[in-house]
């Protein structure tokens, strides 16, 4: 597969109606007209890879819309060079666009199937995302704490095990409710369990993040 001049083409169109539609961080627009969508899909999606919806991967996932993508980018306001965990790996697609931000990027998938693919898809793309299969409700204490912390499926609560591993000042965005969601943004103000400021940002709809224990914070 390779990034032909049609797929720039239809990419650099999706940039300019996700800047239509709102989106204003230059860096999200320019990391999103950097990453071929389309090498996270199926061939036979590739003719829908820029059109603004969310598509099927494996084990019934999807990935996330380009507008969702952008959006939540847009809500971590991260900096170069700053350390971000990611739950729910899936096409691999958001990780990219995280790296091409030159964020360092750490990702969590609990589908062995997707994170079997994705890996060394990512490699091979020269996305240096550090990927790991697990559950996403406990993070990667190891390697925290982070400055950003982006899910991307569908959270019941706030994870207290997240909430903990992201540094005070840090920005947690959230996709928290059931069969639909309300995106959230989670401020960490203090090193409190209630120390997290939350802001929302609308109805969406994320395939569920599923867990296996209960650890909840709110
Ligand atoms: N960012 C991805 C979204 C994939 S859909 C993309 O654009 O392709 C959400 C992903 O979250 C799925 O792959 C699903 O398997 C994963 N997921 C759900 N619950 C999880 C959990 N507890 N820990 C880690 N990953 C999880």
């Amino acid at each position: 597969m390779e990034d032909t001049f049609k797929h720039k083409g239809w990419r650099q169109q999706m940039v300019t109606k996700l800047a239509a539609k709102g989106i204003s961080d230059q860096r999200v627009l320019d990391a999103i007209g950097a990453v071929p969508r389309h090498l996270f899909l199926e061939t036979m999606l590739d003719y829908m890879a820029y059109e603004d919806m969310a598509l099927p991967i494996r084990c019934g996932q999807t990935i996330s819309q380009p507008s969702t993508v952008a959006f939540q980018s847009e809500l971590l306001d991260a900096e170069p060079d700053m350390k971000v965990l990611e739950v729910g790996t899936g096409s691999g697609y958001q990780t990219a666009v995280l790296c091409q931000m030159g964020l360092k990027v750490f990702s969590i998938e609990r589908q062995k199937e997707l994170f079997d693919v994705t890996k060394p898809l990512l490699a091979k793309l020269g996305y240096r995302a550090k990927c790991f299969l697990g559950d996403g409700f406990h993070g990667l204490p190891e390697y925290g704490p982070f400055d950003r912390i982006i899910i991307t499926c569908g959270a019941p609560y706030i994870p207290a095990d997240l909430a903990r591993q992201l540094k005070v000042n840090g920005v947690m965005v959230i996709p928290i409710g059931g069969k639909s969601q309300e995106m959230v943004r989670v401020v960490k103000t203090g090193e409190g369990p209630d120390d997290l400021l939350q802001q929302r940002y609308g109805d969406c709809k994320f395939v569920p993040m599923l867990e296996k224990d209960v650890r909840c914070l709110t």
